[in-house]
């Protein structure tokens, strides 16, 4: 992949054309001169000097994560300090200083837990040798906070964010300017804004062409992408982190569970060992995983690049645009057939795909479970979903470990004490969405996290006790379902139904979680129950797995065509693996009989099957892996 300078983030407004206008006045006769050349000067010293940085595109990160989780809420990726409570290495990077002079400097970031306390993520900005006076991180809500001012030297000068906390002060952007002027946090102006200063356009600059395009590299991506390479399509997978794998991914750590169903030599190259939750053994599945996956010379791999439109002419999807999370360079990515398998259905929604979302009444597909009534499947229908959750780990270390008091994660922890975190620390939450509020829910978490862990280390005996692992990032089991021509629900399951086209397959039993607070008030609302119903073998029909509307686009994984209940089994990563890859099989089909996802069922359905059920042979006659694997 191309690494850009990502020098073009930083720009000075006083731009050459400008300039170069200014001085074809100076050709004018001769009586005007004598007033044109004093105001050009004029203007020329009182020029407006800006210069924008993204920090996602810091040359050097330091200790500071990219996170791209929430793009769609607060407007792009941004740089945060995580670093469990002790302060992270400096993120730095250089900028050109036009001239030299004042120059006042604001950063676009949040105080994420306001409170009669200092907050939590405060940081220091330096530019040059100088620090600013103003410490960052103070002003509830994302918004441009005003560093002050300092004297900078024309020619480059080093910026540099120094956490002060360790306990995620985070940054979006920095604007420095040799004017007062506070800029806009208007969501349409700061995008047009971040457009005039880095170059973006609406139109990506390059655009690639693919047979398949499989947005979202969790198992359902992965597998999608090696069944359709292994049937000879050249593929597009677009993953917005640096390593494959999803909720499995070391980034998150939740083992697989499920069956293969037909497809196990395409899943033992993608799942994971049985290690409890929050393991650093993820690594390496996550090794093994990327071998596979980058094994295919025609798969070709757009890590850390983040969808961000899908553009369709007539319901059908003609390209997907994706940016570097990073760099911010964008592509378009055109191909006949789309895979949305991000979890959170954004393919299909950006393109106008019908989704649901919630939980819908019980009487609608005659869900419900008198055992637990409300908590399994409500009377009326309502927005509450499985929730997101943050996984987290401790160990006992050779010396004594203080963590320091977190005053702001009080209200959260609410006298609840804990030395680690497994699935059920999980947001269930009717106030908050689990897209729309995702950084609110994610940062609940951390509360709750950080606030359990310094109430256990109150504890006698637990001096050695220190914070080994926690994600930043959400593990996310439920938002929007899109609607495939079947939805799938829990009576297919409980009634073991049977489909000519059910190419996927699964025994676990099917559980759905509420809220532990929902029964007692007195219970944290960080943690969750599951309700257990046990099944035979459920089929799922290869209906559930393409858009009812969409007319080119399929889905694999959890935002798969299912009711609420209906996706209480089928949501773990062996059974949403076989999902992928009965897609990518699909897609493959599709491409030689040039027919759209809906026509594989109706005209082709026992040729689709017949290739399903040869899975398992080895197709390494296809020569489409490259190398030793
Ligand atoms: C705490 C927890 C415990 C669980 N326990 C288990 C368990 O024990 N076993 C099990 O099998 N399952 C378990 N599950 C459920 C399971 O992990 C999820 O249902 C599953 O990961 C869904 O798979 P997916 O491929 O649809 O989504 P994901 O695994 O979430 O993968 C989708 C990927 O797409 C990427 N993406 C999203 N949007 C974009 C975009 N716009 N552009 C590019 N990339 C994008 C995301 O970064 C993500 O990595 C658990 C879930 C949680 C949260």
């Amino acid at each position: 992949m191309k690494n850009l300078d990502n020098s073009f983030l930083k720009m000075d407004r006083c731009s050459n054309n400008r300039l170069k206008k200014t001085s074809d006045m100076i050709t004018f006769r001769k009586p005007f001169q004598w007033i044109l050349i004093p105001t050009l000067l004029l203007f020329l010293s009182s020029c407006h000097k800006e210069i924008f940085v993204e920090c996602e595109g810091f040359d050097n990160k330091g200790g500071w994560v990219v996170d791209p989780q929430f793009v769609e809420q607060m407007g792009s990726p941004y740089l945060m300090a995580h670093g469990m409570g002790e302060p992270v290495e400096n993120a730095s990077t250089s900028v050109d200083v036009p001239s030299s002079g004042n120059y006042h400097v604001w950063a676009r970031t949040t105080d994420w837990a306001p409170g009669s306390w200092s907050s939590p993520g405060e940081f220091n900005i330096w530019l040059g040798e100088e620090k600013l006076p103003k410490s960052m991180g103070h002003y509830k809500g994302w918004g441009w906070n005003y560093a002050g001012k300092v004297k900078v030297k024309k020619g480059s000068a080093v910026v540099q964010l120094e956490d002060l906390t360790g306990f995620n002060g985070r940054c979006d952007a920095l604007y420095i300017s040799n004017r007062y002027r506070t800029p806009t946090n208007q969501q349409d102006y700061l995008l047009d804004m971040r457009n005039r200063f880095t170059g973006f356009v609406e139109k990506p600059g390059e655009t690639l062409a693919f047979d398949l395009v499989v947005v979202g590299g969790g198992l359902a991506g992965c597998a999608a992408s090696i069944a359709a390479a292994e049937q000879g399509l050249k593929v597009a997978l677009i993953h917005d982190r640096p390593v494959l794998g999803g909720n499995a991914s070391s980034e998150i750590r939740v083992h697989t569970l499920g069956i293969y169903g037909h497809f196990e030599r395409i899943l033992r190259m993608l799942d994971t060992e049985h290690y409890p939750n929050g393991s650093p053994l993820a690594l390496e599945d996550e090794k093994k995983r990327h071998q596979h996956v980058e094994g295919y010379s025609n798969i070709s791999l757009y890590l850390n690049y983040r969808a961000f439109q899908a553009n369709t002419d007539d319901q059908l999807i003609s390209s997907v645009d994706a940016r570097h999370t990073s760099t911010g360079e964008a592509i378009r990515f055109e191909a006949p057939y789309f895979v949305d398998c991000t979890g959170d259905g954004w393919i299909g929604y950006w393109a106008g795909a019908e989704f649901n979302y919630g939980r819908e009444p019980d009487s609608l597909y005659g869900e419900a479970w008198e055992e637990y009534g409300e908590l399994w499947s409500p009377e009326k229908e309502d927005q509450q979903v499985m929730g997101s959750s943050v996984l987290w780990r401790t160990y006992y270390s050779d010396s004594v470990n203080v963590f320091p008091e977190v005053p702001w994660a009080m209200p959260v922890a609410d006298g609840y004490s804990a030395s680690w975190g497994t699935w059920n620390w999980e947001m269930i939450s009717d106030r908050w969405h689990q897209v729309d509020h995702g950084e609110q829910i994610r940062d609940h978490m951390l509360k709750a996290i950080y606030g359990s862990f310094y109430n256990e280390k109150q504890k006698p005996g637990v001096e050695q006790l220190k914070l080994e692992w926690v994600s930043h990032l959400l593990g996310k089991r439920e938002s929007r379902r899109l609607e495939g021509d079947y939805i799938y629900t829990f009576n297919d399951m409980r009634e073991s139904r049977t489909f000519p086209d059910g190419v996927v397959q699964e025994v676990r039993e099917v559980d759905v979680h509420y809220s532990q607070n929902k029964l007692d008030e007195s219970k944290p609302d960080f943690l969750s129950e599951a309700m257990f119903h046990p099944v035979d073998r459920y089929y799922i029909p290869y209906r559930s797995l393409y858009s009812k509307n969409i007319g080119n686009l399929f889905m694999a994984g959890r935002c798969f065509s299912c009711s609420h209940v209906g996706l209480g089994g089928p949501r773990v990563m062996l059974t949403t693996g076989q999902m992928g890859a009965a897609v990518g099989y699909a897609a493959s089909l599709c491409t030689s009989h040039q027919c759209s996802p809906r026509e594989l069922y109706e005209n082709h359905l026992s040729e689709y099957v017949g290739l399903v059920l040869n899975s398992n042979q080895d197709s390494s006659h296809l020569n489409t892996l490259s190398g030793q694997l």
